[in-house]
């Protein structure tokens, strides 16, 4: 089956220049990488993005880390991996949540910390199913920035411009 997932390299993964290592790693899986930027995240998407987390005790360290406030430096790299089963196989590569639990061979269990504040610092974000993918990417990404569309979208006209948006 062809999917899409929304991978994320968490502020502590470009703190540590891993970006390279996990590139290197996601091109083991074979899948195309359909859309790709550095997003400054807002307080709002990283709400929006852990809205399912919103009651646990970790939330706001949580919200912080995502924003960098934890690493001093206020971006992610945002990417959409695109192909045959891309959400299972980018899952198993990323590794467990707790990056004590996870494969020692997966990013997570390779690269991740618990941080004595108690938060995963687990240097990767991937969708966990169909559903969250796409409420993800379209959440982090226009159409026009994802290069295949595999969810609808439709064309509006704003201010005399065309553009696209999620339909
Ligand atoms: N997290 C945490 N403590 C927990 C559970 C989660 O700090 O006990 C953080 C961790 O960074 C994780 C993120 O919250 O990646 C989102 O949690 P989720 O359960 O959605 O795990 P994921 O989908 O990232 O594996
Ligand atoms: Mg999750």
């Amino acid at each position: 089956m062809f999917q899409q997932t929304l991978v994320l390299i968490k502020p502590d993964g470009l703190k540590k220049s891993l970006t390279g290592n996990i590139l290197t790693r996601l091109s083991e899986t074979k899948l195309e990488i359909a859309a790709a930027k550095v997003v400054r995240v807002s307080r709002k998407l990283a709400e929006k993005h852990y809205a399912h987390l919103k009651d646990k005790p970790f939330f706001d360290g949580l919200v912080k880390y995502i924003l960098g406030e934890l690493h001093e430096r206020r971006k992610v790299l945002a990417m959409v991996y695109h192909g045959e089963d891309a959400i299972k196989k980018v899952k198993e590569l990323a590794g467990a949540t707790n990056p004590e639990e996870a494969e020692p061979t997966s990013i997570r269990g390779a690269y991740g910390r618990i941080t004595t504040g108690g938060v995963y610092e687990n240097v990767i974000h991937a969708s966990a199913n169909e559903k969250e993918a796409e409420r993800e990417i379209k959440m982090w990404f226009k159409p026009d920035e994802v290069i295949y569309h595999i969810y609808p979208a439709k064309e509006v006209v704003k201010n005399n411009i065309q553009e696209l948006e999620w339909a």
